[in-house]
């Protein structure tokens, strides 16, 4: 079914500007909009695209942006974006929340029966089988937006899944690919992806790698539990493959934009114009493929790790990741320490096999809180090792 109306979470971000461009291209109505911190751009979009429904993550703008928009409802606090897109007339939720703050608001989006349009990969990694099962319950079909998993997508049209032999996953490799050691490497350094322009968050995943790790849980989830394979593909033109029986492959192919996989999260089942360039062979010349190097890049190792574990341990994964890639961030820990933080939350951790939503929300807090006591007995120090913590 193609999107009429969208309620777009996490609108100020860099999936939710691009999905706003895609709506005006195509005439999508917009009918509710939420950020975490910048209002500001929330009300310039609210403006535009004369949109009545708000959410303000902090709570201290919603007065001023009540004021701006008198005929508008506008609300705080994760019930309230519950409510609000439970209660939309939207027949689609775009989440493109960052972190496990989407993950509420898609089970809500699914329990109203809204197609779910999913940017947030943390709703799939933190609660997998539950989400899947949830939507299946409410007749509820996931449009993935995520380039690899909307690539695996397309690639299973018109075959059947039972032929399906393995899943390949395309990665950049990220800005470190092929350095000799992780040491020394600056924020301002992981955050220069060589061919995505992306939030911030998912930007030094993509340099650890552990954005790989959690696109691989996610795409267990999503496509039956197959066999994933991951490829480092440097030029990310191939999105990812999928390989049959027969040997036989299909790949899907674009310019690293992601416009295209957003666009057809909402267009489904038709393809229409976009605004992303074209691929252009000849120019591009080879396309190269290498093993990713999992020893050094240590994330990618955990994630297939809590992945054989099972149960709420990619929550933990997720939730130690989170913490460890903000400290980082903010100088707090060093670049190397960022897989040494998440594995010590994971030893701390025993996984619940038969675990159920509200062991989800729990054992994110848990793993978040433990992860966080770790920085603080780290110092404010890069240099410090994790071996101190021990
Ligand atoms: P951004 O950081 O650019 O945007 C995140 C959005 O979520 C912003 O609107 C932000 O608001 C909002 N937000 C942040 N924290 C909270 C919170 N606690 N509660 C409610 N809203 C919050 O992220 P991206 O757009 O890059 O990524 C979004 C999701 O899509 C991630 O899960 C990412 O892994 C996935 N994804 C992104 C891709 C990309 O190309 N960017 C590609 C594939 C997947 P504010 O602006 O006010 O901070």
């Amino acid at each position: 079914m193609q999107t009429k109306s969208v309620y777009i979470a996490g609108s100020t971000g860099s999936i939710g500007t691009q999905a706003l461009a895609v709506c005006k291209k195509h005439g999508i109505r917009v009918v509710g909009l939420s950020c975490g911190k910048n209002y500001r751009l929330l009300c310039e979009q609210a403006k535009e695209f004369d949109v009545k429904v708000l959410h303000i993550g902090d709570e201290r703008a919603v007065e001023e942006v009540k004021q701006l928009f008198p005929g508008c409802e506008v609300a705080t606090g994760e019930e309230a974006l519950c409510r609000q897109i439970q209660e939309s007339d939207a027949d689609t939720l775009l989440d493109a929340i960052v972190g496990s703050a989407g993950l509420k608001p898609a089970v809500a989006g699914i329990v109203s029966k809204k197609k779910l349009a999913l940017a947030n990969k943390e709703t799939i990694v933190c609660a997998g089988q539950l989400i899947m099962d949830l939507a299946k319950e409410n007749g509820v079909t996931i449009f993935p937006v995520d380039s690899e998993h909307s690539a695996i997508f397309q690639c299973l049209l018109g075959n059947h899944d039972r032929e399906v032999k393995r899943i390949l996953l395309t990665a950049s490799g990220g800005p470190f690919f092929g350095r000799e050691t992780l040491d020394n490497i600056r924020p301002e350094d992981a955050l220069k992806h060589p061919n995505w322009d992306m939030g911030n968050k998912i930007t030094i995943d993509s340099a650890t790698l552990m954005n790989k790790g959690l696109e691989v849980i996610e795409a267990y989830h999503l496509f039956g539990h197959k066999p994933i394979q991951v490829l480092v593909h440097r030029e990310s033109i191939i999105h990812s493959m999928v390989e049959y029986v027969d040997n036989a492959i299909m790949a899907q192919l674009g310019t690293p934009d992601m416009t295209i996989p957003i666009q057809l999260s909402m267009t489904y089942p038709n393809r229409m114009e976009s605004d992303a360039g074209e691929v252009d062979f000849v120019k591009l010349g080879t396309l190269s493929f290498y093993e990713p190097d999992a020893k050094k890049f240590r994330c990618l190792q955990l994630a297939y790790d809590a992945l054989s574990i099972g149960g709420t341990m990619p929550c933990v994964l997720n939730g130690a990741n989170e913490i460890a890639v903000d400290a980082f961030l903010q100088g707090n820990i060093g670049f190397p320490d960022i897989p040494k933080l998440i594995e010590q939350t994971m030893q701390a951790h025993t996984a619940i096999s038969d675990y159920t939503l509200e062991d989800v929300f729990s054992v994110d807090l848990w793993a978040k809180n433990y992860a966080r006591a770790l920085v603080t007995g780290f110092g404010k120090s890069c240099n410090q090792s994790m071996e101190e913590l021990k």
